[in-house]
Parts: C-alpha cells; structure tokens; sequence
C-alpha cells in the first residue's frame, strides 16, 4: 500500500510497459508506450503515429483564467506537439468532452471550438470524431493522428553519444505564464493578448511581457513545422517535446537512449519576456527555463556530421545548441560559468505529492 501511495505517474508508467512487456503484441506496432505517441505500421510505405492527451480542469488547467476559445486551442495544441515530437504530419483528431451543466449551457462548446477549428484549419488536421459527457468538471481527451515515411518515425529511444542536443524557440514563458496567473493576471478581454488591460501605475512594456507571458502558458504554438522537417529529412536521432519540463524531458530522452548530456546554461534560450520581467516579479528565467513546463518546444538531437543540414528557422522560428550526449547514462550534468552540477528532473509530475 505505501509503495502504491509513493508511486507517481512514471512510476505506473513503467510498470505497465513491464507487463506490456511479457504480453503478446501486435507486429505492426512500431512503437508503443514510452514515447510521445504510439507507432503503428500503416503500409511497407507509411507509419501512423497516434497521441492522446487529458486536460482536467483544476489541474491542468484554471477555468477562471483560461477563456474557452484559447482551451480549445491548447486541447488540440498538446497533441500536436506529441506528434510533431514524432518527426510525423498531423492528419486528423478526435475529441472527446465531458462538461458540467453550467458549461454546457454557456458559449462555452461554441467559443472551445472555435478556437479548436483555427488552431486546426491552420495545419490542414481533421477532426474526425469524438465523444461528449456530462460531468462534475471540465474534462478534454485530445487526440491526434499523423503520418510518417516508414521508420521515419523519431524515438526517444535512438540518440547516440557525441550527438548535440537542440530545442526550438525559447524556454520559461509557460511556466512563468502559469506564476502570473496564479499571482492573479488575466489574458486580456478578446483573449489575443494584444490589448493589455492596463493599471494606472503599470510600465506599458511590463504589460505586453505579462500578456506575452500568459499567451504561452494558454495558447502555445506546436512546433509542428520542425517536426516535419526533423523527421523527413531524416535530421533528427531523437526527439521528445517539452511538456514537463526541460530537466525532466532531458532526462526521459537519455534514459530511453541510455546516454547521458552535458548542458551549457549559458546557451539556454531564455524567454525574454521572462527576462525583462525578472527580479521586479521573483521569477527566475534560468530556473523557469530549466524546469517550468509546457513550451512545448521540441528537444532534439543531432549527430555531428548533420549539425550543418540544420535549417536556421522553420516558420519563424529558430533553434538553440544546448548541449552534447555522453556516454555516461542518466548522467544530467549542467555547466554554468565555473561551476557544473546535476541537473536533477524537477518538472512537472503528476501524484508526486499523496504521501499519507
Ligand atoms: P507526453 O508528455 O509526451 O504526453 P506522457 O508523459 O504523458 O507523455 O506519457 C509517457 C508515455 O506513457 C507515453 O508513451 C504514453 O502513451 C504512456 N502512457 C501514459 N499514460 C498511459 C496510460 N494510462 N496507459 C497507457 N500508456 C500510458
Ligand atoms: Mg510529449
């Protein structure tokens, strides 16, 4: 019962791989748990990779603070991550929504779907199904399927030592996003972040940083651009996206791949709305960066020879050397200035905290 008690969710993870393990499976499944969507062999020419992911009010999401059109884009976003992290194009979703009465009698499924459609029109995905209940809390299944060239699929599981680690975009404004809403900031009104709601004694430039801030943590944009990229021109060794954290994601990649990583702190693209808020808010962009969760940004790796193939941005968006694997495994280590120590995984976990 207290091992049942202390057991997080990559605990429980690991031991229904174990007893995945000694079942039989199918041979078309090319990859099941233990990456960022499931693999499964479509034709001698294409795979398909499928994610799903929840969003549970209260927990992964503050109803208060998050206006419905940008939840719905988040619910689709998640996924599209997922399989962006895959190296694989989205196709086509499912999406499954039990909601209270009081939801359900609001714009709510209207202004949710809106925001679900544009996110969705804007990478050609379908939605193809899903399911709708009633129930005590807001609650959204998300899935994505996507195709990918045979055994084009990126793993976790495939990085080699002396590879360089990559991540796309910058790190920290989600995290810091989440520490706003919490300390009480609002997405403005029409939920673009575009008008700052504005406080007589505020700093104007203070203002869009925090509505910056709150845009990543409520409506982040899936780099599914360099997912493609990544994956068909065959760039990538390995590949998971940032959704727990960048030490915790770190971790799960060199675990799979059974190596280790070197990190230089000060190549970690800081998000420069954390910067300038930093020190008059208490949020530290290093800390934030390292272990704030949800950038959904892509952490990849590349081996030597391939570094100069990398494209400089795809869809605006450019990417940052972090780092190298080693060959020592699970070994995390991080270099700032003259000191280097272990980077421990703080992210994200869920039931870490039910210690009776
Ligand atoms: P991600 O953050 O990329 O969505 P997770 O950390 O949620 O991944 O999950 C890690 C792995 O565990 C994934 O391969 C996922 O499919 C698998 N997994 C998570 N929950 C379950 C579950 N309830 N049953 C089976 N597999 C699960
Ligand atoms: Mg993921």
């Amino acid at each position: 019962m207290l091992f049942a008690a202390l057991m997080n969710e990559f605990d429980f993870i690991r031991r229904l791989r174990e007893q995945l393990s000694t079942r039989k499976t199918s041979t078309r499944v090319v990859a099941a748990i233990g990456d960022d969507a499931a693999v499964f062999r479509q034709s001698s020419d294409r795979d398909l990779v499928i994610s799903t992911d929840l969003l549970v009010e209260g927990i992964d999401f503050h109803r208060e603070a998050t206006p419905p059109r940008l939840l719905g884009h988040k619910a689709l976003a998640v996924s599209l991550s997922d399989i962006a992290a895959m190296g694989a194009r989205p196709l086509w979703s499912l999406v499954s929504i039990g909601l209270p009465q009081s939801a359900w009698d609001s714009d709510f499924k209207d202004e949710f779907f809106t925001g679900y459609f544009t996110l969705a029109d804007r990478f050609g995905v379908t939605l193809t199904g899903g399911d709708i209940s009633e129930s005590t809390q807001i609650v959204i299944d998300s899935i994505v399927v996507g195709e990918v060239s045979a055994g084009r699929a990126v793993m976790r599981s495939t990085a080699q030592p002396g590879d360089q680690i990559f991540v796309t975009g910058n790190l920290g404004g989600a995290a810091a996003g989440l520490k706003l809403i919490e300390l009480g900031a609002r997405v403005s009104a029409d939920g673009s972040g575009q008008e700052a709601d504005r406080r007589r004694d505020a700093d104007p430039s203070d203002d869009h940083a925090i509505q910056s801030l709150l845009l990543r943590q409520l409506a982040p944009e899936p780099r599914v651009g360099w997912g493609i990229v990544l994956g068909e021109e065959h760039l990538a060794t390995s590949m998971i996206d940032i959704s727990d954290g960048l030490s915790s994601d770190l971790h799960h990649l060199c675990n799979e791949s059974n190596v280790g990583a070197a990190i230089d702190a000060a190549s970690l693209p800081l998000d420069e709305n954390v910067v300038q808020l930093c020190g008059r808010r208490a949020l530290d962009p290093l800390a934030l960066a390292l272990h704030g969760g949800e950038d959904f940004e892509l952490l990849f790796t590349v081996s030597p020879e391939n570094v100069s193939r990398l494209p400089k941005r795809v869809d605006a968006v450019s990417c940052s050397r972090i780092g190298e694997l080693t060959d020592k495994p699970y070994a995390v280590l991080i270099q700032e200035k003259n000191r280097s120590w272990n980077l421990q995984p703080q992210g994200f976990t869920h039931f870490t905290r039910r210690v009776p």
